[in-house]
């Protein structure tokens, strides 16, 4: 295991034994210069890398030339650059933005523009979401009790609704999708009335409660009843925007367009920066001064964001996230085909989760954590996720080559062969 410093609290968990000294790339260098392979993106955030130099010389030069703004008290340019340059990759029509720093305080401003919006309380959630661990986005959440325990009661006003997880009900797709449809209309028959219900929230492909994509005709449904009962749909692309998913949005996929967007991780190369984007019909609603905070849009994120978003392009970035996620999901399947104990390999772009499973179905933590472990001692540093932590997640820089995914999946083979021996 890695130093640990005494003062440091042990509230906080490590996922891997390393200590990091630096990061290139799709690297991470440990102080005796070990190279690990990163498949963790520091949870999805270093989307461009560690320290792409274009990321790296624009938040230098920024650094040197205004570091706080401060967007209530005076404007800066790299925010209302970066305001417009969103404004051409957002959905046509939601692109009125505001910053704040975190997925989760985004995620808290999204709640507060529909209720505000909408004039209604109620927010609908899925099963096995994961929107965050601040009051009222752990309300949200329901990707495993650690983080609701012990901290209630939480904010009322929240229905959960099953999640589409075609794998755990044992369904084909179709049959999952239609279930949860008919689950959430009874919803609105039962718990939530329409007019009190203010918004959906949904993530693209469910991050931490296990990386399973959402069944696009889920998403065209849930875009239907909002439509039809005047609630906002609101998608959480925390961890599947910027390209994440092979396409720009995780909810391009499904062809449909969210009221609310709320964005953060790969937006800035790992500087602390989240977006909300909406209408601006649906903005002008919300109270003036309700909104905001002190280091949101901070300047030097937002520079990062700008060179972001201009590597994404050049490089190609979301492309490439399609074809390496295509690839890793090839390779990974083989690896489940080779050994019993994976019970499903699933995944959109570059995030892709591993399932175990016992012999007779049931979540497999402890062998999950054993190939996660010796993934690491074997030099490929991974995550796992789901309600059981019986998922091993990977979920790599957009920058990934064919041969980093090709060593990733050879390595991963010999952990599973280790791990289920
Ligand atoms: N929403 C989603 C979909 C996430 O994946 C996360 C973080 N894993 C969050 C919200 C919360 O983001 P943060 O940790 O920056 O508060």
């Amino acid at each position: 295991m890695a130093e640990q410093s005494a003062e440091l609290s042990p509230l906080l968990k490590q996922a891997t034994p390393v200590l990091a000294a630096r990061g290139e790339g799709v690297y991470i260098y440990d102080e005796d210069d070990r190279r690990y392979l990163d498949f963790t993106a520091g949870i999805g955030v270093t989307s461009t890398g560690h320290c792409h130099p274009r990321v790296v010389e624009a938040a230098q030069r920024q650094v040197a030339t205004l570091i706080h703004g401060q967007y209530t008290t005076v404007m800066h340019r790299p925010l209302l650059a970066l305001t417009e340059r969103l404004g051409g990759v957002l959905p046509r029509g939601v692109d009125r933005l505001f910053f704040v720093n975190s997925g989760s305080e985004a995620v808290e401003a999204a709640l507060r523009l529909a209720r505000q919006a909408t004039g209604r309380q109620n927010a609908i959630v899925f099963q096995g979401s994961f929107h965050g661990r601040t009051m009222a986005a752990a309300s949200l959440t329901t990707s495993g009790v650690k983080i609701r325990a012990g901290i209630g009661p939480l904010m009322p006003g929240v229905v959960v609704s099953p999640f589409p997880y075609a794998y755990r009900l044992g369904m084909s797709e179709d049959a999952a999708v239609e279930y949860a449809l008919r689950e959430l209309d009874y919803q609105f028959a039962t718990v939530t009335s329409p007019q009190d219900t203010a918004a959906v929230f949904i993530e693209p492909v469910l991050g931490e409660g296990g990386y399973v994509p959402v069944p696009p005709a889920f998403l065209r449904g849930l875009r239907e009843r909002a439509d039809r009962h005047g609630f906002l749909l609101v998608a959480d692309e925390v961890q599947t925007g910027f390209g994440r998913t092979g396409r720009f949005w995780g909810h391009d996929h499904a062809g449909i367009t969210p009221d609310i967007v709320i964005t953060a991780k790969g937006l800035a190369s790992g500087f602390p920066l989240s977006a909300i984007a909406a209408p601006s019909a649906l903005m002008e609603k919300a109270w003036p001064g309700s909104q905001g905070g002190t280091y949101g849009g901070n300047a030097v994120s937002c520079a990062a964001a700008l060179a972001t978003l201009d590597v994404i392009e050049e490089e190609g970035l979301v492309d490439n996230a399609r074809v390496m996620g295509e690839r890793l999901l090839a390779g990974l399947r083989g690896v489940a085909a080779e050994h019993s104990g994976i019970g499903d390999v699933r995944g959109l772009g570059l995030m892709v989760g591993n399932e175990f499973t016992t012999a007779d179905g049931r979540p497999d933590t402890d062998t999950a954590a054993r190939a996660h472990r010796i993934a690491a001692d074997k030099g490929l540093l991974l995550l796992t996720c789901g309600p059981h932590g019986n998922v091993v997640r990977m979920i790599p820089p957009l920058i990934v080559t064919a041969d980093q995914v090709d060593s990733a999946v050879a390595v991963w083979s010999e952990a599973v062969k280790e791990a289920t021996a």
